[in-house]
């Protein structure tokens, strides 16, 4: 998906001697002079802003700073002497950079009280415009949701395997109902038959499909636009979603806003009405003995034939129950003569699963 940049906005880091936060374009602790090292990382402030200085901006785009490799400070990624101890930075190691560290939101934070002297500073500020006290100190503040989902619920899949199980139980018990016969002679109490055909007529049936879809000779109605596909590139018709800007470490002290955008490219989709075949009525024949007919149709000239059904049952008694059993084909009827004997293989559930003739 590709990305766009929104804009920059201030790190912070907190000194790991002191516990004070400092802005992210600051080398050097403000509160105890120790130089911020490798290891420490920037973070989101609690108030998150677009910046505006054009030097803080470049210098982001310019590429992660240094760190040197003697004395550990950072050091802007085109210096060549470091800025603390003045060593040669060829050699130098470019900070991690990349991370995502949460979500971008301009929204205004509430002032903050200073814990020394109680004076209101806005969420921006690090120290007391009053006092000098540090405002915040060490611990990072919950709101700062990141924007990484949430880890899906490990418990969620636990049911889900019960499910599962669930489920594989009751195909092997159904199975075992349906495959596990018993042996039961029966004696043909009589055959059964039914033939079906489907009658058919043109009539206007309505529909709706994209524009450039509509068979010919197909009347076309109302239309309204609706997404039809969605795509990196913009379009004719297209509209632009973005998900929520979220920040990256620049490993310069400022994070790079950016958002993930598409294309979604509407396109026509229309009602069309067209004039098909479709299934107006069925004639049915009905018989009890072993000779079907397909059901006389009648048909007008506008009318022709559908699709043709059959159906042919057997039916058992024994002992007082009676068993049906379905065969495919007319051909089989014949050989069930009513009275003759047969040795049924019934499930569990009372289906007729195979007959043999009885010795
Ligand atoms: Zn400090
Ligand atoms: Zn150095
Ligand atoms: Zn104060």
């Amino acid at each position: 998906m590709p990305q766009e940049t929104v804009g920059f906005v201030n790190l912070e880091w907190t000194c790991k001697r002191c516990g004070s936060k400092n802005p992210g374009t600051t080398k050097i602790c403000s509160s105890c002079g120790n130089v911020m090292s490798e290891t420490d990382k920037f973070e989101l402030p609690a108030q998150q802003e677009l910046i505006k200085d054009e030097a803080v901006i470049a210098k982001a785009e310019r590429g992660p700073d240094m760190s040197c490799k003697y004395c550990g400070a950072r050091n802007a990624a085109d210096a060549t002497n470091c800025s603390q101890c003045s060593a040669d930075l060829t050699q130098a190691t470019a900070r991690q950079s990349g991370e995502v560290l949460g979500a971008f939101s301009d929204e205004k934070k509430p002032d903050v009280k200073c814990p020394y002297c109680g004076e209101l500073n806005p969420a921006t500020a690090l120290k007391c415009s009053k006092c000098a006290g540090t405002l915040r100190v060490a611990t990072r503040p919950v709101d700062q949701a990141k924007t990484a989902p949430p880890a899906p619920a490990r418990a969620n899949r636990v049911p889900m395997f019960i499910g599962i199980g669930v489920a594989i139980v009751a195909v092997i018990v159904c199975g075992l109902l349906f495959f596990r016969t018993t042996d039961t002679s029966a004696a043909v109490r009589g055959v059964q038959w039914q033939r079906a055909i489907e009658i058919m007529e043109e009539r206007p049936a309505q529909h709706a499909t994209w524009r450039d879809q509509i068979p010919s000779g197909a009347t076309a109605g109302a239309c309204e636009l609706k997404v039809r596909s969605t795509q990196d590139q913009p379009a004719p018709n297209s509209e632009k979603i973005c998900g929520t800007p979220y920040t990256i470490d620049t490993g310069t002290g400022a994070g790079k806003v950016v958002q993930d955008c598409q294309y979604q490219v509407k396109d026509e989709w229309c009602g069309y009405g067209l004039v098909e075949w479709t299934v107006v009525d069925s004639v049915v024949a009905k018989g009890a003995d072993a000779n079907p007919d397909w059901p006389v149709v009648n048909l007008r000239v506008d009318q022709r034939e559908g699709n043709r059904q059959e159906a042919y049952v057997v039916l058992f008694s024994s002992d007082g129950k009676e068993y049906q059993m379905s065969v495919d084909d007319a051909s089989e009827l014949v050989k069930y003569v009513v009275g003759s004997r047969w040795k049924l293989k019934v499930n569990a559930l009372g289906g007729v699963v195979a007959a043999e003739a009885a010795k």
